[in-house]
């Protein structure tokens, strides 16, 4: 039932991308790219500064579909996915190194917008949005993570697959280094969100607390979610009142 339900998160995850359910990319690369980029694609960031979330695909920059670094992943609108993958290419001019230029500067752009502290500066800033009267502790829960950084929001995905030891998370949590991923789950064990598997120490899990409230973060609007993002980490859609659009 729970890996059911683990199923239909990942699908809802990546929903809006159908090149991702044709294709067979590896769970950590692919929650990487997407958590990394938002969701924003790097051609319109490169080339007109737009922030906005998009309706779209992870790219492979070199055509090869084998390819799954994430060194060789992009996510990019529809439209700009099209054109760099489509012959059009040649007469756009859109190469490989203007990309990865492009996601670097968007990469650096998401992360170093980062202002801690912002969104916890009251006991449950967000109350106010979403659903009247509805809105629990698992809902602030599921908004401190989503508005969290990218490596524990990878450290949770990895661990709602199942079971899975320190190595295997650690895979799948760039750059790879054991102190630093065992560090950010030894932080994600004290929060609650995952716990040592107790028929298999030396496995991690996803806790109840952490099911709730990843169920919670499904019931919230996406709108509502980016609108929290961009407010912790661009410091958009602030009024006096500190109340979101
Ligand atoms: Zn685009």
């Amino acid at each position: 039932m729970i890996l059911q339900f683990i199923g239909f998160l990942v699908n809802l995850h990546v929903k809006g991308s159908p090149f991702l359910s044709r294709t067979k990319l590896p769970a950590c690369a692919e929650i990487h790219v997407l958590l990394m980029s938002r969701r924003r694609c790097c051609i319109c960031f490169g080339l007109h500064g737009d922030t906005d979330i998009k309706r779209g695909q992870i790219a492979h920059l070199d055509g090869n579909p084998e390819n799954n670094s994430v060194e060789n992943l992009a996510f990019m609108c529809l439209v700009h996915h099209d054109e760099y993958d489509g012959n059009t290419r040649q007469s756009k001019g859109l190469t490989i190194r203007e990309i990865k230029h492009y996601r670097v500067e968007l990469y650096e752009f998401l992360q170093g917008s980062f202002r801690p502290g912002a969104a916890s500066s009251t006991e449950s800033p967000w109350s106010n949005l979403w659903p009247p009267g509805k809105w629990t502790v698992e809902h602030d829960e599921a908004l401190e993570f989503y508005t969290g950084t990218h490596r524990s929001q990878s450290v949770v995905f990895a661990v709602s697959q199942g079971p899975i030891t320190l190595e295997d998370i650690n895979a799948c949590i760039p750059p790879h280094d054991v102190d630093w991923t065992e560090s950010i789950v030894s932080d994600l064990v004290k929060r609650g969100w995952i716990q040592v598997t107790s028929s298999e120490p030396g496995r991690y899990e996803l806790s109840t607390q952490g099911y709730q409230m990843l169920r919670a973060l499904m019931e919230i609007p996406e709108n509502i979610k980016d609108a929290v993002w961009r407010r912790v980490w661009l410091g958009e859609g602030e009024d006096e009142d500190g109340d979101l659009p």
